[in-house]
């Protein structure tokens, strides 16, 4: 897909009510959106999809919702007061602001065009440098290889700086230290300090997982390309605690889970690839990417970490509150496995990543040949299930009763499935309107069905017609466009 296909689908986004800017009428706040009427609902259903298969599919995976603002400690425990930073550099004529690693990067993109072994010499030295936290050798090798800004088109910097991606804010009404709270930047937190309360209360026994889904906030020094990289974003995360030792099975199982999910929810394999770490985090024995073909190249929309016992030890260490399990399975001497800190396989996608995925892939332009003339139709093609709309009514003219009969309809359909009804403009115009949101199914109320109560079911893909009972029309949308459909092709 070329990059113009991109600005398309932004503004069909906008003009189709999936993805708004943020105070839009105030010309916008950079990297916040806000979800429209159908984005909203293509969003929760791909919630919907992601919550059921992580546990009611599952059996031994609960989900839990916590706090967004939590002590302040816990994010010292977790690291992220010290080390969740970007380095970042700004350009002295332009006045703005890059994140080293990215400008090194799309220079050595463009320079790979022409000599790759040159660009990948200068970003595994840049990788070195930061592993190492060399921030002056990253300075250094943007002067040398003499790194433009891309507005002012000078080289001239500032000296490269760590820059702490958590938004902090005060509680209460004094402002001093020890009222600085976090909006949390992961969900995951919140489990890992929950986890003896899940796994007491629920009698889970190892291995045993707990999913949530919320908000989180980084600061994000360069955001870009749309919903991908915002300040304010949604996560789907999922901890997954194991008896130390078999992690490395569990992480080869929750990788493959997880790529057949996004199979699941209509993503072409082919588009789908996994970028597997090379240098880990220092708390992790394993780690991948679920990477997507996003219409700027393939970017991370998941990723699977084995972290060890690091998050409960340090919460251990922090609260000073034993974060052990015991195990009375037996081993292969015939001893209970006893007391220990589970290790953690994680998985963790981002909601609004998977809705750009999604609706990249679904954005479809059709060139038909109609005799002489050659159309364009836009449709999205998403997954029925995931669709905002399943089923428009659509009576051919509002008189003779059809509207009536329409709305009876409309009516029986509604509680059951995400139902519209339209009865203004002419057919072929409805039927646009509602390829343009993605809805799978349209449903014409004409004279014949006022005789013997049968209607034409149009197909969002194919445009093919067919005529069936308002009983039929029920069970293709059960067979077709429901989430246990979607469920079960896991
Ligand atoms: P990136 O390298 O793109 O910054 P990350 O490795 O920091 O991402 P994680 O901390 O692993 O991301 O977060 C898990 C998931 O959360 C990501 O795979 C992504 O889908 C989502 N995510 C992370 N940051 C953002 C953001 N700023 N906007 C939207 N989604 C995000």
């Amino acid at each position: 897909m070329a990059e113009k296909d991109f600005k398309d689908i932004v503004s069909h986004a906008k003009e189709y009510g999936f993805v708004f800017p943020s105070s839009d009428i105030y010309d916008g706040l950079q990297a916040v959106y806000d979800y429209g009427q159908n984005g909203v609902e293509l969003k929760n259903n791909l919630k919907q999809a992601w919550w059921k298969a992580m546990t009611q599919v599952q059996d031994n995976i609960v989900g839990i919702d916590s706090a967004i603002f939590m002590h302040p400690t816990i994010w010292k425990a977790s690291g992220h007061v010290d080390s969740f930073n970007d380095p970042m550099i700004d350009n002295k004529d332009s006045k703005k602001r890059y994140r080293a690693d990215t400008l090194i990067e799309d220079f050595a993109s463009e320079l790979a065009k022409t000599d790759q072994a040159k660009a990948d010499h200068i970003v595994s030295e840049m990788n070195r440098l930061l592993s190492e936290s060399d921030l002056k050798g990253v300075y250094d090798l943007i002067v040398a290889e003499n790194i433009k800004c891309p507005i002012s088109g000078t080289c001239n910097w500032t000296e490269v700086r760590q820059f702490n991606l958590m938004f902090s804010t005060q509680v209460g009404s004094v402002a001093d230290e020890s009222s600085t709270l976090y909006l949390r930047p992961e969900t995951a937190q919140g489990i890992f300090v929950n986890f003896l309360n899940v796994q007491k209360t629920g009698r889970m026994k190892v291995p045993f997982g707990i999913a949530q889904i919320g908000k989180a906030f980084r600061n994000e020094i360069v955001a870009r390309q749309f919903i991908f990289r915002m300040r304010e974003f949604e996560q789907m995360e999922m901890q997954f605690f194991v008896r130390p030792g078999t992690e490395l099975d569990w992480y080869e199982k929750w990788k493959e889970t997880r790529l057949n999910f996004h199979k699941a929810i209509g993503l072409p394999a082919e588009d789908l690839k996994y970028h597997i770490h090379e240098k880990l985090a220092h708390y992790a024995n394993a780690a991948v990417d679920i990477e997507y073909r996003f219409p700027f190249g393939f970017k991370e929309m998941e990723g699977i970490h084995s972290r060890t016992d690091f998050d409960l030890k340090s919460h251990q260490e922090f609260s000073k509150k034993k974060q052990q399990y015991f195990d009375n399975d037996l081993d292969e001497n015939g001893k209970p496995f006893g007391n220990y800190i589970p290790y953690v396989v994680e998985t963790s996608v981002g909601a609004d990543r998977l809705f750009l995925a999604v609706l990249c892939n679904a954005f479809t332009k059709e060139t038909t040949v109609d005799g002489e003339q050659t159309k364009e139709r836009i449709y999205l093609n998403l997954h029925p299930a995931l669709a905002p709309i399943k089923v428009a009514i659509c009576p051919i003219v509002k008189k003779d009763g059809l509207s009536e009969l329409g709305q009876k309809m409309y009516k029986e359909l509604k509680t059951e499935f995400n139902a519209s009804f339209d009865e203004k403009d002419s057919i072929g115009k409805r039927y646009t309107r509602q390829d343009l949101i993605g809805t799978p199914y349209c449903v014409a109320i004409d004279y014949q069905t006022l005789e013997d109560q049968t209607v034409t079911v149009r197909h969002r893909n194919s445009m093919q017609q067919e005529r069936m009972t308002l009983e039929e029309v029920k069970n293709l949308l059960r067979s077709t466009a429901t989430m246990s459909v979607l469920l079960n092709s896991l």
